[in-house]
């Protein structure tokens, strides 16, 4: 009795600690602002049918609540420094708990500092889960150039670049129609910020996922985003068959 007692809630702990499949994947797009992590998230997402999550979109979601909070997540996105870690985390943690997260999921823009990082890596392993990385490298002189240029559909969420991808009718959504925006935090003294704050407290991450041996380096610079899919796909079935 005592043994069937014990098994019983091993499997409990067991569906508590594990409820995700065994080939469950956490996909982490890394890189600095304007390397591309959102252009792929979106291809990945629909190519591999993992949940695309993106803790911009979040926060500017959030931000569109005109509340305390909202506006104090309107002034840091604003500044181009980052939003406090514990807000982030607790947002991360929610969403990967959500059912359509079991299979694994593509994390866009997290983890961004230290803090972060080892949050990741705790909530990875509570559930099982595997992380790969994935650092899409981008010459730095070419990344304020590719963020001024960026333009977003507000309605589907398009991206469009004025230099690579530009839209049929200028300013325009070739699915919606609707009139392209710029992102408050893409104009240049911005950048010029969130660029510094990504040298400062994320470029330092690549060194602590290399020494855990889960991070790819992927050439981002110049290559058609579906040859970058491509090659990130393969690298994801290398990692699966390697478990
Ligand atoms: P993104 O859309 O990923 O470029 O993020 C836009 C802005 O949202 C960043 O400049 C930060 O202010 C904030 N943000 C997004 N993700 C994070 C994160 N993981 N940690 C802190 N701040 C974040």
């Amino acid at each position: 009795m005592a043994d069937f007692a014990l098994s019983f809630d091993e499997d409990l702990e067991g569906a508590f600690l594990y409820p995700f499949g065994e080939d469950a994947l956490a996909l982490i797009l890394f890189g600095a602002p304007g390397s591309g992590k959102g252009t792929q998230a979106k291809i990945l997402s629909s190519e591999l049918a993992m949940p695309h999550i993106s803790t911009g979109d979040m926060l500017r979601s959030r931000m569109d609540v005109d509340d305390a909070l909202g506006r104090t997540i309107l002034a840091v996105m604003k500044s181009g420094q980052l939003v406090p870690d514990e807000m982030v985390n607790r947002m991360v943690e929610e969403r990967i708990d959500q059912p359509d997260c079991q299979h694994g999921f593509i994390l866009d823009g997290y983890p961004r500092t230290l803090r972060q990082a080892e949050m990741v890596e705790w909530l990875l392993a509570a559930r099982g889960l595997k992380q790969l990385v994935i650092h899409l490298q981008v010459d730095y002189n070419k990344l304020v150039g590719r963020l001024t240029a960026r333009r977003q559909c507000p309605q589907c969420g398009t991206l469009y670049n004025l230099l690579s991808k530009p839209p049929l009718v200028m300013g325009r959504c070739d699915i919606e129609g609707a009139k392209l925006t710029i992102r408050a935090d893409d104009s240049e003294p911005v950048i010029r910020q969130r660029l510094e704050a990504y040298e400062a407290q994320t470029r330092p991450l690549i060194e602590h996922f290399r020494g855990s041996g889960c991070l790819r380096d992927v050439d981002a610079s110049e290559r058609p985003p579906a040859e970058i899919a491509r090659e990130i796909r393969q690298l994801v079935e290398e990692f699966r068959a390697s478990l």
